[in-house]
């Protein structure tokens, strides 16, 4: 396709929905047919899954795990790559819907994933902090309220003023290729005795079986970690849930922003970050695209592509080639926490992270996994896992 070439309204430069972060080398897992068993199986094989899978094998289960793409084919491969400590409500909003102690206790593990992200170095890891910019006054003065609670709790934080705006910074965050690393947790999973099964749709389940188009896992408990198709595969959860297309894109590499750290800008609606190629990418703005947003569809949209290209040229100043662009499914939920629930007796489910869940997701993950093996899990309790 020539970078003349327009569709839906926005220059298609960047065909094919495919993520900047995919440097190529994944050579692909089988799907499943015919029947097998296992002590779990996890439905989705995102980073909540994974890490489900991984802390079944440390606790000595057999694992079966299942996606309909490949690994990390939805956002888990397809995100900003920020790995924020917390959930997705700000650390202020969460301590005044959950109390300041249950809040701050989540966030604690959260920090702990992300010193485990980068003990292991993964897709690159690298403690960079990262940045909460204030888009108006009122969100300063949102920064300052922040600020207070987090110092009062004893959390990393601190008044921040320079080049990219002023607000907070985060000095202990990271940055992560995030399809790197979920490929990377795969790898290490099937090297440690996981089975796990790509191209594999899983279309019915209970707490002891789970079907797909062309095979079925028997097993003791299921895991389902699907996050932005929650409420397709179990439609029980559809008060709860609700899903929504998330963008980004990505220029060529460029020196025109000096960006050392991640930046999460107006409330995190935009985020952004220099890899180490030098490439910009930038998410967000998807309250620009409205109610079409709302939407299980996973392809760029006009609206949304054509706000964050203004954004790049027009507020960050680059002329850069953009050379990717790109969305994927996430689940809301309507409070500050995410899902962490159990149906159909023996089914635990986790997700709904609000569009930042890299590393709440793998707390939930591992939780679920404890969860499934009739184990105490304190993260499980701190979510409000029932
Ligand atoms: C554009 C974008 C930017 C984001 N930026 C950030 C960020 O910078 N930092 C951050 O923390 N979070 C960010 N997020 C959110 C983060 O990506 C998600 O919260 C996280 O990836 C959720 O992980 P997961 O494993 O639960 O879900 P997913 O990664 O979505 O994985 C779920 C898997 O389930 C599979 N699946 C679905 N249905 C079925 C089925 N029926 N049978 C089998 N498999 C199924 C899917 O194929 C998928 O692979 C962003 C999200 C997007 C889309």
């Amino acid at each position: 396709m020539s970078e003349d070439d327009v569709a839906d309204g926005f220059h298609v430069d960047a065909p094919g929905n495919v993520p900047v972060w995919d440097e190529g080398g994944w050579r692909g897992l089988a799907s499943l047919k015919g029947a097998t068993s296992a002590d779990v199986s996890v439905v989705g094989l995102g980073g909540s899954g994974l890490s489900a899978v991984h802390e079944l094998l440390d606790m000595g289960a057999s694992v079966v795990g299942l996606d309909v793409g490949p690994v990390a084919g939805g956002a888990a491969g397809r995100n900003g790559g920020l790995l924020l400590a917390g959930v997705a409500a700000f650390h202020h909003d969460a301590a005044a819907a959950l109390g300041p102690e249950r809040a701050t206790a989540l966030y604690r593990l959260t920090e702990e994933a992300r010193e485990s992200e980068i003990a292991s170095g993964m897709g690159g890891v690298r403690r960079t902090g990262s940045l909460r910019i204030a888009a108006d006054e009122a969100e300063l003065e949102d920064c300052w309220v922040q600020l207070r609670r987090m110092e009062a709790d004893g959390l990393a934080a601190s008044w921040y003023e320079g080049p990219e705006g002023a607000g907070l910074l985060f000095p202990d965050d990271a940055v992560v290729n995030p399809l790197s690393r979920s490929r990377e947790l795969a790898r290490r999973a099937v090297s440690r005795g996981a089975r796990l099964f790509e191209h594999s749709r899983v279309r019915d389940l209970t707490g002891g079986t789970v079907a797909t188009e062309a095979g079925q896992v028997s097993c003791g408990a299921v895991v389902v970690a699907v996050d932005g198709h929650l409420d397709l595969l179990l439609p029980e959860l559809a008060g709860s849930v609700r899903t929504a297309r998330l963008q980004m894109l990505a220029t060529e590499p460029t020196d025109e922003l000096a960006l050392t750290r991640p930046v999460y800008r107006r409330y995190g609606y935009e985020y952004y970050q220099r890899t180490p190629a030098g490439r910009i990418a930038l998410g967000g703005f998807r309250d620009h695209g409205g109610d079409d947003e709302w939407t299980k569809a996973a392809e760029p949209s006009a609206a949304v592509q054509e706000r964050l290209e203004r954004f790049l040229r027009d507020d960050l100043g680059l002329k850069a080639r953009i050379t990717h662009r790109w969305a994927a499914s996430v689940g809301y939920t309507r409070g500050v926490l995410p899902v962490a629930a159990v149906v159909r007796g023996g089914v635990w489910v986790v997700g709904g992270y609000s569009g930042t869940g890299n590393l709440v997701g793998a707390v939930a993950g591992r939780a679920a996994a404890r969860r499934a093996l009739d184990e105490k899990s304190r993260a499980w309790s701190l979510l409000g896992g029932a």
